[in-house]
């Protein structure tokens, strides 16, 4: 009984004009019983909620603040998202952990923060390349839940599993690879949080999803859509989303 949910994280990518044109694309897609989100850079963020129909997918941001409004240059907090009528935010992705040295105790704040503001959240975990190597992917996964795991509501928080050596690299999990570690997720949030929680919690696998291997994904009983980089700058992010509908 989850609903899925779609996202489409746009990162620092596509002009105004791309960013127009790709909405023009997505007000005609089916999105049937399928929820979609779509994260543009902060700066289009006007100009695809003014433009982008309701029906067919919400805007999120890639990232806010862990503080509220006040003396921090340069960065943009939950209640100016709130203000702009803005309902989600992806949090934690792997390139703000990996370029922009956010870490667990800094993702801990700005969940605990948007949650208090009202905003709903993507949040990202997923081990590198490595940590797969050598065993440790629900180590490190456990490690990135762990003090959020209070706050896990079904309601208002989505968990988009991303492992980092999948991400842009073509290199999608397998179908086993994705299943088993998402329902270890939910497993360890049964335990951390509620079995309640785990049972709703909707979890998104993320990494070089595609047109071609979203259909086989998402019929995976732990696979509740997904976020989607690159390809949702393309005209088969409609069939991505098709696949979930
Ligand atoms: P790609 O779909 O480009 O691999 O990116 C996934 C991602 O990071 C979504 O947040």
């Amino acid at each position: 009984g989850r609903k899925m949910i779609v996202g489409g994280n746009w990162k620092c990518n596509l002009d105004q004009a791309k960013a127009a044109a790709l909405v023009e694309q997505l007000n005609g897609m089916e999105v049937g019983n399928c929820e979609v989100v779509v994260a543009p850079v902060f700066l289009h963020i006007p100009m695809v909620m003014n433009t982008l129909k309701k029906d067919k997918a919400l805007v999120s941001a890639q990232n806010c603040s862990f503080t509220g409004m006040g003396a921090y240059t340069g960065d943009i907090s939950a209640e100016h998202l709130v203000d702009m009528g803005i309902q989600w935010v992806i949090l934690g992705h792997s390139e703000r952990r990996q370029y922009f040295k956010e870490d667990d105790e800094m993702l801990a704040k700005k969940l605990e923060y948007a949650l208090s503001k009202g905003l709903k959240v993507i949040y990202c975990i997923g081990e590198q390349k490595e940590q797969r190597e050598n065993g440790t992917t629900m180590d490190v996964c456990k490690k990135q839940l762990e003090g959020v795991a209070k706050m896990l509501n079904p309601e208002t928080v989505v968990i988009a599993y991303e492992p980092v050596w999948a991400i842009g690299t073509g290199l999608v999990a397998t179908p086993e690879q994705a299943q088993d570690t998402q329902k270890s997720i939910r497993e360890y949030i049964a335990s951390a949080a509620s079995p309640d929680v785990a049972a709703k919690i909707r979890i998104q696998y993320g990494g070089s999803v595609n047109g071609k291997n979203c259909a086989e994904l998402a019929a995976l009983e732990d696979i509740d859509g997904f976020l989607v980089g690159g390809a949702s700058l393309k005209p088969e992010f409609t069939d991505i989303v098709k696949a979930c509908s």
